[in-house]
């Protein structure tokens, strides 16, 4: 078994997700980078009875199954990502509730607070309608996400980037956050949203301590 401590690390962030309540059973899934491959969570496996061998292990070049029984549903956009996107090595998808509600209304969040910025752009943007585990929807996401670390999907939930594990977990909670944040300020009315000038100064701040 490869990367013993990295497959025990993700499945204690998969309960993490749970424990913090962006994800809810067995729906969301993790992967990280390991050279040439991943690692993924598998299908339909509630994280509580996961063991470090259940993980599955997937080519990034080919797509296919190397070791390990059958990978998450979600296996196709997580080997996109890692193929597209050198900067990061964890792939991390849930269905946050208030994220989820506004991919319902298949909305994007705006520039309504600075924090948005923490995803890498000015908005959050949410990627079209596909069928789960298909290639199209795979397409879609990495259209939303371009060179950002997260994206909503419409109708579904929420994905994730980072450098390791803690940091696209950290990135979720945030977006869940200003997911809800944003619900409640929709309440009261139009938001007022920054200018493109002002989130390029949150952009500018971001990069100067690493935001990851
Ligand atoms: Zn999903």
């Amino acid at each position: 078994m490869s990367f013993p401590n990295q497959r025990q690390q993700l499945i204690d962030t998969a309960r993490r997700m749970n424990d913090l309540g962006i994800n809810q059973g067995c729906a969301g899934n993790l992967s990280f980078r390991t050279g040439e491959r991943f690692i993924i969570t598998p299908s339909g496996m509630h994280y509580d009875e996961m063991q470090a061998d259940d993980l599955v292990e997937v080519s990034i070049s080919t797509g296919k199954v190397i070791g390990g029984g059958r990978p998450s549903t979600e296996w196709r956009f997580h080997r996109d990502i890692l193929a597209s996107r050198n900067d990061i090595d964890v792939v991390l998808h849930a269905h946050p509730v208030f994220c989820t509600a506004l991919a319902c209304q298949q909305r994007e969040i705006p520039a309504f607070h600075y924090m948005v910025a923490a995803a890498g752009g000015k908005r959050i943007r949410c990627a079209g309608y596909a069928l789960f585990g298909t290639q199209q929807l795979s397409t879609y996401v990495l259209e939303a996400l371009g060179s950002r670390r997260a994206c909503l999907m419409a109708n579904h939930g929420l994905i994730t980037l980072g450098k390791n594990l803690q940091s696209a977990l950290n990135l979720a909670v945030e977006i869940e956050t200003l997911a809800a944040q944003y619900i409640r300020v929709l309440q009261m009315g139009e938001p007022v949203l920054l200018s493109d000038a002002q989130m390029d100064d949150v952009l500018e701040a971001f990069s100067g301590y690493g935001s990851d």
